[in-house]
């Protein structure tokens, strides 16, 4: 098992990071992808791949609320002078829920732009996060793509998902799966092949309210297996696999 989306390099989970860690190779996970929405957690970010190298690896990415383009620029010159030590770039995304005006959600849409040229230009895959902006996502990136893409708990409509499927999309399937009906429907209308596990840490936990962390994705998994009716560890191969072939772990 791999949890491909973690906030452990967040101001307020990256204090216990070192305690999530341990707790996920003592449970068995393989590896985990940390994902960073800010510059002032590069830092961190590099640090956790320096100190856990082989288990923690790290994408770069910016808020999909942000419009500090200077930032923006910022994190894309790390991104290219360590382009070595990065497995990914996200999350990066559109939230409209979020983005309310009109001028700010043209903004936001020319940075996700950019990044998607940057992840097609160094063949990284694109950890994206999309509320209520689904057909503009899926606009970008069939203009700007072909990228290597991952939903990031995707809440969008079964015609989106096809066409997210059809630009070659993967989809992590979040804890909340266990209270979420949209989101067993949605583990059900996909292929195999394009399953992946994600925490999500700390947001969304397997009961309401509860902090999520690195080894909630055996909770997913046992439920995926449920769901989908197959085998646990059959599953778990199947999902580490896809895994590998999208963030090429350990071949950098
Ligand atoms: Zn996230």
């Amino acid at each position: 098992m791999i949890d491909t989306h973690a906030h452990l390099s967040r101001w307020d989970v990256y204090d216990h990071a070192d305690e999530l860690v341990r707790e996920a190779r003592r449970e068995g996970l393989l590896a985990i992808i940390n994902v960073t929405m800010r510059l002032n957690e590069v830092g961190n970010a590099l640090s956790l791949v320096s100190r856990y190298g082989g288990f923690v690896y790290t994408a770069l990415g910016y808020d999909y609320g942000g419009f500090d383009i200077r930032e923006v620029q910022e994190i894309m010159r790390v991104i290219n002078e360590r382009r070595n030590l990065i497995v990914g770039i996200g999350e990066v995304g559109l939230d409209y829920s979020v983005v309310r005006d009109r001028m700010l959600r043209e903004i936001s849409r020319h940075i996700f732009t950019k990044w998607i040229m940057l992840a097609r230009d160094l063949d990284l895959p694109l950890i994206i996060h999309s509320r209520d902006a689904e057909d503009d996502v899926i606009k970008l990136l069939s203009r700007y793509g072909p990228v290597k893409c991952v939903m990031h708990a995707f809440n969008g409509s079964k015609e989106q998902v096809m066409k997210l499927l059809e630009l070659g999309c993967y989809f992590s399937i979040p804890p909340t799966i266990t209270r979420s009906r949209q989101k067993r429907d949605l583990a059900m209308m996909l292929p195999l092949n394009r399953i992946l596990l994600e925490s999500d840490t700390p947001e969304l936990g397997p009961s309401p309210g509860e902090v999520s962390r690195p080894v909630h994705i055996k909770v997913t998994l046992t439920e995926l297996s449920s769901i989908l009716n197959i085998n646990v560890t059959e599953l778990s191969n199947i999902i580490v696999e896809n895994t590998l072939s999208v963030f090429q772990l350990g071949k950098r």
